[in-house]
Order: C-alpha cells, then sequence, then structure tokens
C-alpha cells in the first residue's frame, strides 16, 4: 500500500476513488485478467472498497469471470450507470453493454470516449482502489489508454517464459515512459501442480518474472501455480479467492495484494 493518486498529468482523478492500479501485461494469454480478478476479490478480503474497470474493450473478461451478465441500470439522477457487483468488488465492463460475441470494430477515438465514459460516468461511489485490466500488449491503445486513466500504479504480469518476459519489459518501458509508477511483477503460470500426484512441474520455466523484476528493480508481487482449479473456477464465474477462500492458490493472491 502506500501508492498516492497521481496528479498533474492534464488528468482529473475520479471523485471517491483514492487509488488506481493498472493490471497489464505484454502479451495475451497468461492469465492477466485472471490476476486482475482474483487481486480485486483478495484486496477485498482484506477489507477494502474495491471496484473493477474493465478496459479491455474488445475482449472484456470480467463478466465472465465474476459471474455478472445483467445490465447496468441508471443511477436515480440519471446521470451515471451503476456498477454491477459480486463477490464485494464493483465491476464495470463493455461485456455489460454489448451482447456476447458482437464484434466491438471502434477507431481510436470511439475507443477513447468509450474508456472514458465507464470511467468517469460510472457510480463508483467511494472505493479505495479502482483496479483496471488493460488490454494485452503495448500498441497506441494500450498507451492511449494508460495516458486517458489517472493511475496511480501498474501491475504487470507475465508467466516465467522468455517470451513473455521480453513483452512484459515492454510493458514495464511503457509505464515508464508515461511516468506510471511500477507496483510490480506477477509471475503466473508460474509451476505446475499436478492434480493427480501432487508433482510440481516448471511447465514455462519457473523464475524468470522474479529475476526479471530484479534486473530491472521492479518490486516482485509473487507467484501464481499453473493450475486446473483456477481455470476451472475461472470459466464458471468463481474466483478462486473467493471460492476456494483456503487454498494456497488463495494465499498466493491475498500475499500479492498485501504487496500491491
Ligand atoms: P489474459 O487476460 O492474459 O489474456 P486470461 O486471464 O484470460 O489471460 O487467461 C487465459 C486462460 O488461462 C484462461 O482460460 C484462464 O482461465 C487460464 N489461466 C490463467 N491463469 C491460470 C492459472 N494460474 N492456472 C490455470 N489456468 C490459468
Amino acid at each position: 500500500a502506500g501508492h498516492a493518486p497521481r496528479a498533474g498529468r492534464g488528468m482529473q482523478p475520479i471523485p471517491g476513488v483514492k487509488r488506481i492500479i493498472a493490471v497489464a501485461s505484454g502479451k495475451g494469454g497468461v492469465g492477466k485478467s485472471t490476476v486482475a480478478c482474483n487481486l480485486a476479490v483478495a484486496l477485498a478480503r482484506l477489507g477494502l472498497a474495491v471496484g473493477v474497470l474493465d478496459a479491455d474493450l474488445f475482449g472484456p473478461s470480467m463478466p465472465k469471470l465474476f459471474g455478472l451478465s445483467a445490465r447496468p441500470e441508471v443511477s436515480p439522477d440519471g446521470q451515471k450507470l451503476v456498477p454491477l457487483e459480486a463477490y464485494g468488488v464493483k465491476v464495470m465492463s463493455i461485456g455489460f453493454l454489448v451482447d456476447e460475441g458482437a464484434a466491438v470494430v471502434w477507431r481510436g477515438p470511439m475507443v477513447m470516449s468509450a474508456l472514458t465514459q465507464l470511467l468517469r460516468e460510472v457510480a463508483w461511489g467511494d472505493l479505495d482502489v479502482l483496479v483496471v485490466d488493460m488490454p494485452p500488449g503495448t500498441g497506441d491503445t494500450q498507451l492511449t489508454m494508460a495516458q486517458a486513466v489517472p493511475l496511480s500504479g501498474a501491475v504487470i504480469v507475465s508467466t516465467p517464459q522468455d517470451l513473455a518476459l521480453i513483452d512484459a519489459r515492454r510493458g514495464i518501458a511503457m509505464f515508464k515512459q508515461v511516468q506510471v509508477p511500477l507496483i510490480g511483477v506477477v509471475e503466473n503460470m508460474s509451476y505446475f501442480l499436478c492434480p493427480h500426484c501432487g508433482a510440481r512441474t516448471d511447465v514455462f520455466s519457473h523464475g524468470g518474472a522474479r529475476r526479471e523484476a530484479e534486473t530491472l528493480g521492479v518490486p516482485f508481487l509473487g507467484e501464481v501455480p499453473l493450475d486446473i482449479a483456477i481455470r476451472t473456477n475461472s470459466d464458471e464465474g468463481r474466483p478462486i479467492v473467493a471460492t476456494l477462500a483456503d487454498s494456497a492458490h488463495a494465499g498466493a493472491f491475498l500475499e500479492i495484494a498485501r504487496r500491491v
């Protein structure tokens, strides 16, 4: 804890929201959204008021990860959308507003205005932390988004694999470029635990993200194993931090949440 909200980059803070944390990755499929979801639930379990903004406009995952599908209601004053709520976390996603499977084909300015609306025209209320699930990659859109949201800091998710780490390094460079503090790196799919025999296998090797974090002088926040229970619970819209609350996996996410 302790990363103060940033000001002075020409961006207004969101009234009532103390910290905004981006969860990002250099490439897709490394478990960024899974980590964002479970980190948010873990922060709520630690007693914080938490929201999640799904900024992955072209591939929103939060509706599924939180098991939410309703349409958000409009606030009584008619000004804002009311976020949905699950596992003690307020959630807003473009996925609540467009039909699943419908392709979102937008130009840059539309992306920006959609993101601004999801950020500012939502009745977040008082939040200690707003977790933003960023789109994967470090292209133009991601850079623009990183600049559009008044971020307090960024968490980078990577697998231990060299290729993912190269991309993670780009992600770190991107946030440095826009002067967003790096909160740290999470190694996801860090090792595989066999559900049958309990043996551990380093599928994508192991420890690469920790070493990379050390090399770059960025805090290492923790490792999450590759485990089928994380995948199956995610698919069913039940974040493992909430549903297997006493598991080692939940413990790993709580540990990461304490360091964020
Ligand atoms: P990203 O947001 O980086 O594209 P996702 O969070 O959508 O990645 O994860 C990609 C897939 O990998 C999903 O099916 C998810 O359930 C699975 N997954 C993510 N992390 C783990 C893990 N630690 N163990 C098992 N499966 C995982």
